[in-house]
């Protein structure tokens, strides 16, 4: 059984999830947006205070809303870092991602030790995540599956009542609406999903809800 926790950091209200195995304690951190000290302490303290085990480090996408703290993590917890390749070019613009959205840059994230493939497995306790690649919003994008646990990490691809923007660098709208109809609208109704931003949803609601895929009759 995998629990999960949701923090909400910066300005960008940008969702980062911890997630766990029940019994092992092993840990993902998904999407480390911290980027102030109290953020950072916040994060530490859940992870000190529920006994859990770092284990990787994981980006969905590497927009800088969602790696500001990579390096924190990195640093304090020496775990592999997975990204995906296509998004690199976004980490070694990190400065110019801080200059367009005009805030301060916390330090620059690391690179990552791995790239992250369908074919990439990793373990939490007995349970292993499926890497659904879903570009579009950028061009690397993966969301991260949990078929026994139902539920998926849906970074920046899909929100509830929303989809991803495509006008920054990278992005590409039919890549977009083509991960969205192939990948996660084809996923049990009731796999709930966890956006980059925002609150949760499910599968379904969203076939039912969301205007931009409503509209679109995408499947
Ligand atoms: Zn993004």
């Amino acid at each position: 059984m995998i629990k999960i926790k949701k923090f909400t950091f910066s300005s960008f209200a940008e969702n980062t999830y911890l997630l766990w195995d029940e019994s092992s304690k092993e840990t993902m951190i998904i999407d480390p947006g911290c980027s102030a000290s109290y953020e950072e302490k916040e994060l530490e303290n859940f992870i000190s205070s529920n006994k859990l085990s770092v284990k990787y480090l994981i980006n969905t996408h590497c927009h800088i809303d969602h790696i500001f703290g990579c390096s924190f993590v990195k640093e304090k917890y020496k775990v592999p870092y997975y990204a995906p390749k296509k998004d690199i070019p976004l980490i070694e613009h990190f400065d110019k991602q801080t200059e367009f959205v005009e805030i301060e840059a916390t330090a620059k994230p690391p690179l990552p030790d791995n790239f992250i493939t369908e074919d990439l497995k990793l373990k939490l306790g007995e349970t292993e995540p499926v890497f659904l690649f879903t570009p579009g919003h950028t061009p690397g994008e993966y969301c991260i599956y949990f078929p026994d646990d139902k539920f998926c990490i849906t970074g920046d691809v899909l929100f509830q009542n929303s989809i991803g923007r495509t006008d920054l660098w990278g992005g590409d709208y039919d890549a977009l609406l083509q991960s969205i109809k192939t990948k996660l609208l084809t996923l049990p109704d009731d796999t709930i999903i966890y956006p980059g931003h925002g609150d949760e949803s499910t599968i379904g609601d969203e076939k039912k809800y969301n205007p931009f895929l409503v509209e679109l009759n995408l499947w």
